[in-house]
């Protein structure tokens, strides 16, 4: 038993197993009704592998369970899943219930040996389905502030454009996969025939890539202490915006990071500028302004947020970058601190992994090195205004010399 259990009370252990019981009953009786409907009209087995694809990580038997229990389902997680998107259960009453991968559990025992008559250790082991619930997108709301992924409030339910509340990009099962799962579980109650599907005709289905693909990135915490280290997955979706040019990762329980080219790079020194939340357009500025103002250092909307630190402005990347000093402002007057910036420098190798990897990273370059050329180029256009206005200054002032120059001449002859 876990040591959630070892705190229940005998009244809460007892509710809890009785809905877990409940649940279980369903999750097995509601495969059941779903896999004699699809014998009975095996039209519906493709719309079902769709569903699965959408359903992603999810099993064949499982995407039944959930497609029984909620046919609406676009995207499900356990609850310990949406904690980690920044997601808190707002519609308990919406849980999914399906079987968890089975779980094998080994343990040891004494035993008399019936030849020697002496103890000895046996090894034996058995195996369970246990029962999972899990949640529709659509029973989350955004916690601990506003959705990072369609700027939702907190406690508000996203729209379905969030991508949170869309379908996965998963792989189609066959027909012969759908086939296997209704052979099972119809084992019981007559089989299932799979000459049925012949009449089907050939498959409509493709590919499937209509779907969410969520990154991800690994946090490892601790190892420096000489602690277990702990890891952390975050998920992202990304977004290119070649108009600015860059990339927004939107990371779930982390907050917003932009990726894009440096515009005040020099020439032939790729160097990148990562963002720290949205609408920071003008930290470059005061990132090289001589006199830092820290007052300005504000954390933009959906600034990320690691070990309870606020991160604001950009840091600049450069490709001989030293990761031992990568050192961002936080909110505030000051920098982050070591070990969080440290673990902020684990993430963001990660996203630029991802960013140079990207089939618009040539496009984002060449973007940036035109954004680069455009401003050097606004840049010597202005110093020839400086120069052409002196030059005129100068111009003017000669002039008047060589009239006095003109004038003293003609005074001198007289
Ligand atoms: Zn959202």
């Amino acid at each position: 038993m876990t040591s959630t259990d070892d705190r229940m009370t005998p009244e809460e252990l007892a509710a809890w197993q009785a809905r877990k019981d409940a649940g279980r009953a369903t999750a097995k009786s509601i495969e059941v009704q779903v896999a004699a409907a699809m014998a009975a009209n095996p039209e519906v087995i493709d719309g079902f592998r769709l569903f699965c694809a959408r359903m992603d990580v999810y099993s064949i038997r499982n995407a039944m369970r959930i497609f029984g229990q909620n046919p609406k389902a676009t995207h499900v997680q356990p609850r310990f899943f949406w904690g980690g998107y920044g997601r808190a259960i707002a519609e308990p009453e919406a849980a999914i219930w399906i079987m968890a991968p089975k779980v094998e559990r080994k343990h040891t025992k004494e035993v008399e040996s019936p030849k020697t008559g002496e103890a000895e250790t046996v090894e034996e082991s058995y195996k369970f389905w246990p029962v999972e619930e899990v949640f529709p997108a659509s029973a989350t709301v955004p916690k601990n502030g506003p959705c990072p992924f369609c700027d939702t409030g907190e406690g508000q339910l996203c729209p379905d454009t969030c991508p949170v509340m869309q379908p996965q990009d998963g792989r189609i099962p066959s027909r012969e996969d759908v086939t296997e799962a209704l052979r099972k579980v119809l084992k019981q109650i007559g089989g299932f025939d799979a000459s049925v599907l012949a009449a089907l005709g050939d498959d409509p289905l493709g590919e499937y890539s209509d779907g969410v693909t969520w990154g991800t990135v690994t946090l490892t915490k601790g190892a420096a202490q000489g602690r277990k280290p702990k890891t952390r997955r975050y998920r992202f979706v990304h977004t290119v915006d070649m108009s600015r040019p860059g990339v927004r990762y939107a990371i779930a329980g982390l907050g917003v990071i932009w990726i894009g080219p440096y515009e005040l790079a020099r020439e032939g020194e790729p160097a990148l500028q990562v963002q720290y939340g949205d609408n920071v357009t003008r930290a470059w500025e005061l990132s090289h302004a001589h006199t830092w103002d820290s007052s300005r250092t504000v954390a933009g909307p959906h600034a990320p947020i690691l070990n309870g630190v606020e991160f604001a402005s950009t840091s600049i990347i450069y490709p001989t970058t030293s990761w031992d000093y990568f050192s961002p402002w936080r909110a505030g007057r000051a920098r982050v601190p070591e070990t969080t910036a440290q673990q902020m420098g684990q993430i963001v190798r990660q996203l630029l992994e991802h960013y140079h990897a990207l089939p618009e990273a040539d496009e984002l370059d060449k973007e940036g090195a035109r954004r680069r050329a455009r401003r050097r180029a606004r840049e010597a256009q202005e110093e020839v205004n400086r120069l052409a206005e002196q030059e005129a200054r100068l111009a003017s002032q000669r002039a008047g010399a060589e009239q006095r120059v003109a004038e003293n001449r003609a005074l001198a002859e007289q």
